[in-house]
């Protein structure tokens, strides 16, 4: 059974615990760009097999693909209006690379700055130990 919390935790930039069970710890990542679409899971876990890492991210086709390069700068209704195209066009090509390709390319990239990479490290290192010391004590109930 988990102790009650006498301290405060530190905020790290980036990494966001969710559930810590003792044995099965959960995280956010965030990605550096800000985009809410670019955030990874990570879940960190204990058994009888040893202590396992789990990463994903949600991935997403090239939706900001542009065939529709002209640049409109001054005009608000054909720059509307290209956005309309782009998004139109992605979606034929979607379903013509399905169809004919079998197959949709999709990316998921989480970009980390160098403080956001060490707090990732540090936090896994950490999570690491502390799922190891559940694990010991549940084998040595046994
Ligand atoms: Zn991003």
């Amino acid at each position: 059974m988990k102790e009650c919390p006498t301290e405060a935790q530190v905020a790290a930039i980036g990494i966001l615990s969710q559930n810590d069970f003792g044995d099965y710890k959960t995280y956010k990542v965030a990605c550096a760009c800000g985009c809410d679409h670019h955030i990874g899971d990570v879940v960190i876990s204990a058994d009888e097999r040893g202590i396992s890492m789990t990463q994903s991210t949600t991935v997403s086709t090239a939706y900001w693909h542009q065939y529709c390069k002209i640049n409109y700068t001054e005009c608000w209704p054909l720059i509307n209006a290209k956005y309309f195209v782009n998004a139109a066009i992605n979606r034929i090509a979607l379903v013509w690379q399905v169809l004919f390709k079998g197959n949709i390319t999709m990316t998921g990239d989480i970009v980390m700055t160098q403080q956001q990479t060490i707090n990732y490290a540090n936090t896994l290192t950490h999570a690491m130990a502390d799922v190891e010391q559940f694990r010991q004590a549940r084998i040595n109930n046994m």
